[in-house]
């Protein structure tokens, strides 16, 4: 019993440590997002407060940075600024390609599925 407090208590300090105010990557507006998934995929996903974004968000995962990262396409999501600074010229080229490819891959995908029957 002593052990389901303790984690209950450990989820719950996680659930506000993933609600700290910081900027979102898509709309760079500072909000406290909506943490939604924080178990089933063992990383705490979050939606953008701003009506206008709504986007899935994660913590940017450089340690003392507060901002949120992109969810879902990085294994280790940065957010937009960490990203920058992190990232060389040539790699962000490359990123753009993969991420432009994948959404064409995603658009032939569907175009697929929807002319099946
Ligand atoms: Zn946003
Ligand atoms: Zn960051």
């Amino acid at each position: 019993m002593d052990d389901k407090q303790d984690w209950f208590d450990g989820y719950n300090d996680f659930v506000k440590s993933a609600k700290v105010k910081g900027k979102c990557s898509f709309c760079s507006t500072e909000m406290k997002p909506v943490n939604v998934v924080g178990l089933i995929f063992n990383r705490d996903i979050c939606v953008c407060d701003n009506k206008e974004c709504r986007e899935f968000l994660q913590v940017c995962l450089k340690p003392g940075c507060d901002n949120y990262a992109k969810s879902g396409i990085l294994p280790r999501p940065l957010c937009k600024w960490c990203l920058e600074e992190s990232v060389p010229p040539v790699a962000k080229t490359i990123l753009k390609a993969v991420g432009m490819a994948s959404t064409a891959g995603l658009t032939l995908y569907v175009k697929n599925k929807m002319s099946d029957k």
